[in-house]
């Protein structure tokens, strides 16, 4: 790596993971750069960033969006250049000019950057969990063929990264790790009766009790989806079979993670839920820099509770246990039926109690390949899914 200030690429930086970053990065000007930015439509939100953090490329998703910032940018006096579309994301997290990439683009529309990073051997930062569980191996190839460095930002696998050796690569029987332990809050509807979930709205749903995140990772945390991505993201990430992850409920978002060694030793990490503290470790790692978020006060805790998850309650984790588990083209196919339900429980066309039915029944209807042969076809089973998902929806 060069000397100097480290350069960033944000993909999604007009996001919740976007902002956050970017409030990390401005606490230490001595350290990093911004590079590029990219926002899909809030031009409004990256003219404010390009203005405080004097990006040398801004992405956005149009050709309308990018003429309108580029005006407005000049009329500042900014000689930030601007781009649209997908190339340019890829571009941008690819560029020489470009150290560090925080892939944090929500859905599968972040995955054909994020693996341009890995593909260019960036440091890659990545908070889009759907790139990796649809593309799984693939991009785990990319990063060790190209000598990238992952570091995760879900707060359960950075908590992960750092409980586990330093020197882990992948194998956890080298390393005596008996399980990984990811941890789930519940989400708002956590106690609430079964029958009165066909009635929630897209609001209540997004009310999360304790995390402040985008509207489809919200609804993902409400079905216990995003648990379910985060454990074929663990897989991955981690090397470990399905059978060595666990889900524990704690509502309380204190530890964010374990691992559970052979000798009966198990490490948490633990910190207040801010996903400050997972993006500041990944920028500065192996260091520690300030992320701005307070200490824990142990005192001022009170009770820690865990307990197991109901599949019952919450199908979606099951059907995620269920796709790792038939591995291949599944975990995609998951994630794409997934996200046209959220995306539709969103615009109030079903009800949030249809999303795990919709994605149980692409799931049943969509044929996949055992083994992924390559981009194409990971495209491939995202495309049928999406559209059987629609139709199912829309039928
Ligand atoms: P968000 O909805 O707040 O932001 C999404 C960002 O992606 C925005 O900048 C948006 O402009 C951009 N974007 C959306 N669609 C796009 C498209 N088609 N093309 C290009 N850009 C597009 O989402 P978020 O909560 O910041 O989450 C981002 C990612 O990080 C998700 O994959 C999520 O699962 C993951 N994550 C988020 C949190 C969190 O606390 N928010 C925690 C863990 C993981
Ligand atoms: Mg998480």
């Amino acid at each position: 790596m060069r000397t100097g200030r480290q350069r960033i690429t944000i993909l999604g930086s007009t996001g919740s993971i976007g902002v956050s970053t970017l409030d990390v990065i401005s606490r230490h000007p001595e350290r990093y750069a911004v590079y590029a930015l990219t926002a899909n439509s809030r031009i409004d939100g990256i003219l404010l960033q390009c203005e405080r953090f004097h990006p040398e490329v801004a992405v956005v998703g149009s050709p309308e969006s990018a003429q309108v910032l580029h005006a407005a940018l000049r009329k500042k006096g900014l000689k930030t250049t601007v781009a649209y579309g997908e190339d340019a994301l890829c571009e941008v997290a690819a560029a020489p000019e470009t150290d560090a990439v925080m892939a944090a683009i929500v859905g599968a529309a972040g995955l054909a950057p994020a693996l341009a990073a890995a593909r260019a051997g960036k440091k890659v930062m990545l908070a889009n969990k759907e790139a990796l569980v649809m593309s799984g191996q693939l991009f785990i190839d990319a990063v060790m063929e190209n000598h990238a460095t992952l570091l995760p930002i879900d707060s359960e696998h950075n908590a992960i990264f750092q409980c586990l050796p330093a020197t882990y690569q992948r194998s956890p029987g080298q390393h005596g790790v008996d399980k990984v332990v990811l941890t789930a809050s519940g989400g708002p509807f956590l106690t609430r009766s079964l029958d009165s979930l066909d009635k929630v709205t897209p609001e209540q749903a997004v009310a999360h009790p304790k995390w402040v995140m985008g509207r489809k990772i919200s609804v993902d945390s409400a079905t216990m989806m995003n648990k379910g991505l985060e454990v074929i993201e663990a897989h991955w990430l981690f090397g470990i079979p399905a059978h060595q992850i666990e889900v524990v409920i704690h509502p309380q978002s204190i530890i964010h993670s374990m691992v559970s060694y052979v000798d009966g030793s198990m490490i948490a990490q633990m910190g207040n839920p801010d996903m400050r503290v997972p993006i500041a470790y990944a920028l500065a790692y192996p260091d520690r820099i300030v992320s701005g978020v307070s200490p824990l006060d142990l005192t001022q805790m009170g009770q820690l509770q865990f307990e197991k998850p109901d599949y019952h309650r919450f199908p979606c984790l099951k059907l995620a246990y269920e796709a790792l588990h038939a591995g291949g083209a599944t975990p995609a196919i998951l994630n794409a039926a997934n996200e046209v339900a959220v995306q539709a429980f969103l615009d109030q066309r079903i009800g949030f109690r249809k999303i795990d039915d919709v994605v149980a029944r692409v799931l049943d209807r969509v044929t996949t390949e055992k083994s992924l042969s390559g981009l194409d076809s990971v495209l491939m089973h995202d495309h049928a899914a999406r559209k059987m998902a629609n139709s199912l929806i829309f039928s």
